[in-house]
């Protein structure tokens, strides 16, 4: 804070946090984050159900199906999709081969529309195709009821029917984020002209461009 009053004007970006449900038993070794899992390595086990499935949810559940990703690996990514070489195969085309993942994912959503409705128009149905394939069990409409030993207890829709436990051995939380800015309060009281932008802005949807774009504008007006 000392080394930021020194500054005529402050752009605060620190982004969000995870957003944890008040689920019972949330708190059990079982649950991590989306941030636990795909930035500091948390190592998840080999049934995994996946709470909330927005656009994050959904690069979860692809991140725990591969070991490695396809779109790294050209040879891997042609099978998968079937494609080739035009001279090795009319049209290029060959038939899609799909390696079984060798974890067990449910992704699971309180709405009951369809999942990954939300997802970008070009790209979204590239990352439905991918879910179908590698056969994630795509659950909506439900209640997270519980948390336990046994798994993770589900009910179905406003009458709560439908009791079901998920034997998994790992949660991993996709439930939105909050935005994090410990810092525009202390600074707006030293009187240092203090901009937030980003998530630490707003946090309700993945929006990189917004970022960006307040980013840019600050920049332009100062
Ligand atoms: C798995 C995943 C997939 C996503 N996919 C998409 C997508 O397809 N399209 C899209 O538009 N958006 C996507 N997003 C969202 C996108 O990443 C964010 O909208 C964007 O990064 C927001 O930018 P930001 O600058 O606000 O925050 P961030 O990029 O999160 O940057 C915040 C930075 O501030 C640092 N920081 C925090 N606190 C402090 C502090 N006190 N002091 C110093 N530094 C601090 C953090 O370490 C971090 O480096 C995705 C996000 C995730 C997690």
């Amino acid at each position: 804070m000392d080394v930021l009053k020194k500054f005529d004007e402050v752009v605060v970006a620190t982004g969000v946090t995870p957003r944890i449900p008040a689920i019972p038993g949330i708190d059990h070794p079982s649950v991590m984050s989306y941030a636990a899992c795909v930035a500091e390595g948390r190592p998840a086990g080999k049934r995994v159900a996946v709470i909330g499935a927005g656009g994050i949810g959904v690069d979860v559940a692809e991140f725990l199906l591969n070991a490695t990703s396809p779109t790294l690996d050209l040879a891997q990514w042609q099978q998968e999709w079937g494609v080739t070489d035009p001279s090795r195969s009319p049209g290029g085309l060959t038939r899609p081969f799909v390696e079984p993942s060798s974890r067990e994912v449910y992704l699971l959503q309180r709405k009951d529309s369809g999942i990954g409705r939300g997802l970008g128009k070009t790209t979204g149905w590239v990352h439905r195709a991918a879910l179908k394939a590698k056969g994630v069990q795509q659950l909506t409409g439900v209640n997270y009821e519980r948390i336990d030993d046994d798994g993770l207890h589900l009910t179905f829709g406003e009458e709560r029917s439908g009791a079901r436990v998920l034997d998994v051995d790992t949660i991993v939380v996709c439930a939105g984020q909050e935005s994090v800015d410990v810092l525009s309060h202390g600074l707006r009281a030293e009187g240092v002209t203090t901009h937030v932008i980003g998530g630490a802005d707003v946090a309700v949807e993945l929006d990189a461009k917004r970022a960006i774009r307040q980013g840019t504008e600050v920049a332009a007006a100062i």
